[in-house]
Order: structure tokens, then C-alpha cells, then sequence
């Protein structure tokens, strides 16, 4: 290749822009063991106020923040029903059974949907002494493997309403939800009224190099504070970390919009529906993955393989308009 290939394999690529490592440089830190650390405390203070919960917990990964999440609501030996192809049941290497015992039954839906009727037909609170007590959903935003794709507030409410009603506690693995706020215009604080607790990354189209927050109560917060610490991620001078996470806040939300109308671009070229296309993400399907994925190579665009047959393109930060372009000629060709 005589050029600088195009990324589109992921949205964590993104390296540090200068002004973000201008801020990272300037940090004010402190030991975060200790409580001590300013810019982790303001950082945590801004999130949990964004979606109007009481308290957050910065965490050095996504998978982290979901462990400590959902060890906050379900006890070891109970279940979280969640989408069969969620973050948490394909994508986190068996943590939540492995490090804290929980299990999980699923429902299918092709695009990570809400389905009610689904989840309120697996619900079991207390069906006798032979069978595992279910004590939360977890639902994803946008849904990574189904392309990016955002649940629909309405659907939101309805399971917040339903799970009120039947007293089950609610996730939200929110890694991308800046993307789905942005497309949807939802507030924050809307989707934060949804659920008991979530998690959100710094680290996929906002751009920074590490970070992810749980959000919650003050109580789940706390104990989440002492099993990060359990697990061995507790962090010390973490405050130029989330300096790069606060100045993603601050510059890199509102320009998810290009991102998203770079994966519409790039889903026309491919022959998707743009329609289909909610975010940053674009799913393709081709009979043989791996070869497709071999010759974007050789064309300078990396594209990665999710399966057999799909093929996934995500855009980012560092995907200029011009890489957009490009790009698109270049996978129209294939
Ligand atoms: C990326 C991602 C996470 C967290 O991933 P880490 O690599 O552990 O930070 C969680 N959920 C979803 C849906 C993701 O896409």
C-alpha cells in the first residue's frame, strides 16, 4: 500500500487528537484509590448529573463498568436476561459467569430490539427451589452487533414500565448511547430514567485513548467501588485519563453526526439500505467474509470480519469526509 490505509474495523482506534493531549498534559491529579484525584471527581460528578443519576464510577474498560454493573443487581447463582448477540453474552469472554457468577438467558431479536413480549416470557422472580431467580434485563444502545442500531425510546419506557411493575432491575450497556442520542435527539437525562444503572465508553466514538463510567445509585456506585478494587482496577493519578475523557465531552459529542452520515455514505456504496443504517455502523453481508476483508486490504480500507459471512465497517473520529469518499469508491468496486 502506497498510502495511509482508512480504518473503518473499529471506532477505538481513534488516537488522541493534540488538543486532547493538551488536556491530558494539564490534568490536575491526585490518587483515585484514595478519593483524591479532582479531575476524576468532576468527571464522575458531570456524568452522573448528565443522566440524572446520583453518582458514577470512571473504569478503565466497558467490560469492567458492565461487571460492576451487573454484579450490582444480580447476586451469584441468579440470572440477567439480555439479547442473544448483546455485548455482555458474546463479546466479554464469560465474565459475568466467570468472575461473578451470574447467569444469563436470552431472546433474539435481528436488530438487539426490546422485546417485550420476549422478556416478560422469560421472567422467573420465584418459580420454586429448581430454578434460577431472574433480578434484571440488561439491553444494549446502540446495539454493537446488530449495526449499530438504537432502541427506540418508546421501547425504553415501555420496559421501564413493565419492569416497575414486576419489580426487576433494568441495565443499560451504553457503550455507543452518545451515538444514539445524537441520532435520536433523545436527552440523556431521558434515557437515564429508564434504568437502575449504565454503563457508557469514552474510549469508541469519542475519541479518548481510555475510559469508561458506570452510572447509578450512590449504593451500587459504592459497592461498585470496592469490587473494581476486588478485580484489581483500582487506579491512582487516573485524572489524565479522564482528562481526555472530559474534553471528549466537552468537543467530540455533537460531531458524531459526520460519523453517521459517513456509515449512510459508505452503506449506499455497499448496497445497503441507508435507511437501515441508525449510526456509525454498517453491516455487510458477503458469502465469504475473510476474502472481502483481504481485498479492501490490498485497496488500503480495513474493514474486519464479525462472522462467516458479515462483514463489519464502523467510522470514526479519524475518518476524514475525504476518507469517506474514498472509501465508498473503493468498496463499491468490490
Ligand atoms: C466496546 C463495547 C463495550 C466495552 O468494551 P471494552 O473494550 O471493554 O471497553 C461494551 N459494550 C459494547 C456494546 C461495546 O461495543
Amino acid at each position: 500500500m502506497l498510502f495511509v490505509p482508512i480504518d473503518l474495523r473499529s471506532d477505538t482506534i481513534t488516537r488522541p487528537t493534540d488538543g486532547m493531549r493538551a488536556a491530558i498534559a494539564a490534568a490536575e491529579v491526585g490518587d483515585d484509590v484514595y478519593g483524591e484525584d479532582p479531575t476524576v471527581l468532576a468527571l464522575q460528578e458531570r456524568v452522573a448529573a448528565l443522566f440524572g443519576h446520583e453518582a458514577a464510577l470512571f473504569t478503565p474498560t466497558g467490560s469492567l463498568a458492565n461487571l460492576l454493573a451487573i454484579r450490582s443487581l444480580v447476586a451469584p447463582g441468579q440470572e440477567v436476561l439480555c439479547e442473544s448477540s448483546a455485548h455482555i453474552a458474546r463479546a466479554e469472554l464469560g465474565a459475568h459467569g466467570a468472575a461473578a457468577g451470574v447467569t444469563m438467558r436470552t431472546w433474539t431479536s435481528p436488530r438487539g430490539q426490546v422485546d417485550l413480549a420476549a422478556i416478560s416470557g422469560l421472567f422467573a422472580p420465584d418459580m420454586g427451589p429448581f430454578f434460577v431467580r431472574t433480578t434484571a434485563v440488561s439491553v444494549e444502545n446502540t446495539h454493537n452487533f446488530a449495526g449499530g442500531a438504537v432502541l427506540p425510546i418508546a421501547d425504553l419506557e415501555a420496559l421501564r414500565s413493565w419492569s416497575g411493575s414486576v419489580g426487576v432491575a433494568v441495565h443499560l450497556d451504553g457503550a455507543r448511547l452518545w451515538n444514539a442520542h445524537v441520532a435520536t435527539g433523545t436527552p440523556l437525562a431521558t434515557y437515564g430514567a429508564q434504568v437502575d444503572v449504565l454503563t457508557v465508553c469514552f474510549s469508541k466514538g469519542l475519541g479518548a485513548p481510555i475510559g469508561s463510567m458506570l452510572v447509578g445509585s450512590e449504593a451500587a456506585v459504592t459497592e461498585a467501588r470496592v469490587w473494581r478494587k476486588r478485580l484489581g482496577g483500582g487506579m491512582r493519578q487516573v485524572g489524565i485519563l479522564a482528562a481526555g475523557a472530559a474534553y471528549a465531552l466537552d468537543h467530540h459529542v455533537d460531531r458524531l453526526a459526520e460519523d453517521h452520515a459517513h456509515a449512510r455514505l459508505l452503506a449506499e456504496a455497499c448496497g445497503v439500505d441507508p435507511v437501515s443504517v441508525d449510526t456509525n455502523i454498517v453491516v455487510l453481508d458477503r458469502p465469504d467474509a475473510a476474502a472481502y476483508v483481504a481485498a479492501a486490504r490490498e485497496e488500503g480500507v480495513l474493514v474486519s470480519a464479525v462472522g462467516p459471512r458479515t462483514v463489519r465497517l464502523v467510522t470514526h473520529l479519524d475518518v476524514s469526509a475525504d476518507d469517506a469518499q474514498r472509501a465508498a469508491e473503493v468498496l463499491a468496486e468490490l
